[in-house]
């Protein structure tokens, strides 16, 4: 039975409750319905084709339709689609892909352990970091800081981690024992100062915090190498290296969530590369299937791996989907796939110059401020008056008013305030950056067009 778009709308308001979503403004609408997806774009049930700059959640690194996922996903399926890895057993995939993984992530781990998402893995993490230096007889050395705006999941810990305040306001949040420092972001904090002396300003901050603290009581460091969700975040380079020093200064573990920046997206195997981090932990998720299937997990440094292993005793923690043979079979043909058609090295000599150079070339729009990318992550500001630093008001939401100019055009563009910002696939060709920045630039003339009518404008 082929159902109407209508029917389908008014199935989903009366019985499906959708994430982070205002039910009464979604009901007033109407959900979009999408139906397909081929290459870099879906169609939604009216046959319109969108241009995925989002790449569906930072995830379809690959693209839609890749038939080998889908085949390395039905062969495992028929082989044996579930066994846990609980009492002593393994699987074929999953003792494959945790190999896979820490030889792309580099001599210093040598462990991997699988969750399905990016919040359940970052759950792990503080279990395992608490647990880390309980061992090592510490057990006052529990608390965690982390960063405004930061994005680290949706469940207790995931968005205790994680610095919005609008997740903390709802469930009485943050847990206990983590605490949170300011972003570093050189646009929105400090337009006028020299960016790289921002950058180790901001790192600053987190040497102030374990000093107010109590450096014996800090835990852990926890950031996005460029936080994804809170905007695209781009740290000065002088961020990272500084942050590094401290958390060696302290001796506090260093953890990247690496769930947007892993497998390839900023142009090396993980985000922390690119930033000049050295994580002991990291947290990856969506990019790691493509999307195609949930999983999530914990890339396990030597310095953790060790002290766990030989005096941690049973680590009292684990998911049923623990190391999921489909997932884990999923994720070997995708990363196999990124390997094979030199994906990481073309976004970071390729793709990702060519995007830069066209992104930043949005500048010259008059309501275009710090545009600005990273590999295959994009960020930009819409400003009422660029030249003198002047925002519109958050009560009109500018940025909804261009996303939803980007949808009408064809073009999935997500606004986080009034950031703009895009996540295209990791398989987008220079012809079809060209497309994309073309769409972003009808959409960016269709929003002044609406503003200036609204006089929103000067
Ligand atoms: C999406 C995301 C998460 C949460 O992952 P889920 O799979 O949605 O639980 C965690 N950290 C970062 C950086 C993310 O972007």
């Amino acid at each position: 039975m082929m159902l109407s778009t209508r029917e389908i709308q008014e199935l989903d308001s009366a019985h499906y409750m959708h994430p982070f979503t205002d039910h009464k403004g979604l009901a007033a609408k109407g959900a979009r319905v999408i139906t397909r997806g081929e290459g870099v774009y879906i169609w939604d049930s009216e046959d319109k084709k969108i241009f995925d700059g989002m790449s569906g959640l930072w995830c379809v690194n690959l693209g839609y339709g890749r038939k080998e996922l889908v085949d390395a996903a039905a062969k495992q399926m028929e082989v044996l689609p579930f066994y846990n890895s609980f009492f002593k057993t393994t699987n074929v995939p999953a003792a494959q892909l945790a190999a896979k993984i820490v030889s792309l992530a580099g001599d210093r781990y040598s462990h991997v352990f699988f969750g399905s998402s990016g919040s359940e893995s970052n759950d792990t993490i503080v279990r395992m970091v608490r647990h880390y230096w309980t061992t090592l007889g510490q057990p006052g050395r529990n608390v965690i800081i982390s960063r405004k705006n930061a994005y680290h999941g949706s469940t207790m810990c995931g968005a205790s981690l994680g610095g919005m305040s609008g997740m903390h306001a709802q469930g009485g949040l943050p847990i206990p024992g983590i605490v949170h420092i300011e972003q570093p972001y050189h646009y929105g904090l400090a337009p006028n100062k020299n960016k790289d002396e921002f950058g180790l300003e901001a790192a600053g901050w987190l040497e102030k915090k374990i000093l107010e603290v109590g450096p014996e009581k800090v835990a852990a460091f926890i950031g996005e190498p460029v936080q994804g969700a809170g905007g695209v975040i781009i740290p000065p380079k002088t961020y990272w290296p500084e942050i590094q020093r401290i958390c060696d200064k302290y001796g506090i573990l260093l953890i990247c969530d690496e769930v947007i920046c892993g497998f390839g997206r900023l142009g090396t195997w993980f985000g922390s590369e690119s930033m000049g981090a050295k994580p002991d932990l990291m947290t990856f998720a969506k990019g790691v299937t493509s999307g195609y299937i949930p999983l999530g997990g914990v890339v396990v440094g030597k310095r953790v791996a060790e002290v766990l292993i030989e005096k941690g005793g049973e680590f009292n923690h684990g998911y049923t989907y623990s190391g999921h043979p489909v997932a884990c079979a999923v994720a070997l043909a995708n990363l196999e796939i990124i390997e094979r058609e030199g994906l990481v090295k073309r976004v970071r000599e390729e793709t990702g110059p060519y995007l830069a150079q066209h992104f930043a070339a949005l500048s010259d729009h008059p309501l275009v401020a710090g545009a600005e990318t990273f590999g295959m992550v994009a960020g930009l500001v819409l400003m009422k008056d660029k030249k003198n630093h002047i925002a519109f008001d958050e009560s009109l939401e500018v940025g909804m008013v261009c996303r939803d100019h980007c949808f009408s055009n064809g073009l999935i563009m997500r606004a986080v305030g009034d950031r703009m910002i895009i996540a295209p696939p990791l398989v987008c060709t220079k012809a079809q950056i060209d497309e994309l920045m073309a769409k972003v630039r009808i959409c960016l003339d269709a929003t002044l067009k609406d503003l200036q009518g609204r006089g929103w404008m000067n």
